[in-house]
């Protein structure tokens, strides 16, 4: 089976595009998205729609919850806030429910997906390291667990009792040896590179691969000067960051 995964669309429908049709050529048997469909980009409604039609296996993210009033705003940057208000404003009362009703935690045949952290998933806690995914790790009843959240890809791997981060973009699997993979950022990389991220999963060859393509990022980033979002949301866009 070949799993397509994906995370942080954040409403840049170019982006999402962009790894929709490299997915086309993936032979992807099912997909998997880890939240945060909307927030700071200017098409929250189209990557709804977006999602909805590839039918992915989907958790909650932080600003999926918020822009439906599930997540309180007042743990988000003033950037964050004001894009909240502005997606809440452009989407549809069916948009706010369809984010309403994800669900914060799956478990599938030997993997699990959460947005955050599988520690409270519901508070969205940061993994950022080797030690903030020990509570994860201490919880995870599979091998292999996909989050997303920070916009960097890295793979936390816990062998014989210690945890490393690798930034190795492809990875074989090994039995007896536990792996939490960020997906990165389909609509906001913030790993130096701004091309859009991906993953692929093939659970046959226990293989997973961590990928990039290019998007139109000036399209994107003018869509966000349109709307009247904060001018540093698209500047970011531009340098990965
Ligand atoms: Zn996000």
């Amino acid at each position: 089976m070949r799993w397509g995964i994906f995370s942080d669309i954040h409403s840049n429908l170019e982006a999402f595009q962009a790894v929709l049709a490299s997915f086309a050529q993936e032979h992807i048997d099912r997909y998997i998205c880890l939240g945060d469909i909307v927030g700071y980009g200017a098409n929250p409604r189209e990557c709804i729609q977006e999602v909805k039609r590839f039918k992915p296996i989907t958790v909650a993210g932080n600003h999926d919850w918020a822009a439906c009033e599930r997540f309180d705003v007042k743990y988000f940057n003033s950037y964050a806030q004001t894009a909240i208000a502005w997606t809440a404003q452009n989407i549809t009362q069916e948009d706010k429910q369809y984010l309403g009703s994800l669900k914060l935690v799956s478990e599938l045949g030997g993997f699990t997906i959460v947005h955050g952290s599988l520690h409270q998933p519901e508070r969205f806690e940061y993994i950022l390291d080797a030690y903030s995914v020990e509570s994860t790790l201490d919880i995870l009843n599979t091998q292999l667990c996909f989050i997303g959240h920070t916009h960097v890809p890295v793979t936390f791997i816990h062998r014989d009792g210690r945890c490393t981060a690798c930034f190795r973009k492809k990875l074989a699997l090994e039995a007896d040896v536990k792996y939490v993979v960020n997906a990165g950022s389909v609509g906001q990389p913030r790993d130096g590179d701004p091309r859009a991220t991906y993953v692929v999963y093939d659970s046959d060859n226990k293989e997973v691969e961590i990928k990039k393509v290019p998007y139109n990022i000036r399209k994107a980033k003018d869509k966000i000067i349109k709307a009247g979002l904060p001018k540093m949301l698209a500047e970011r866009l531009g340098t990965g960051q």
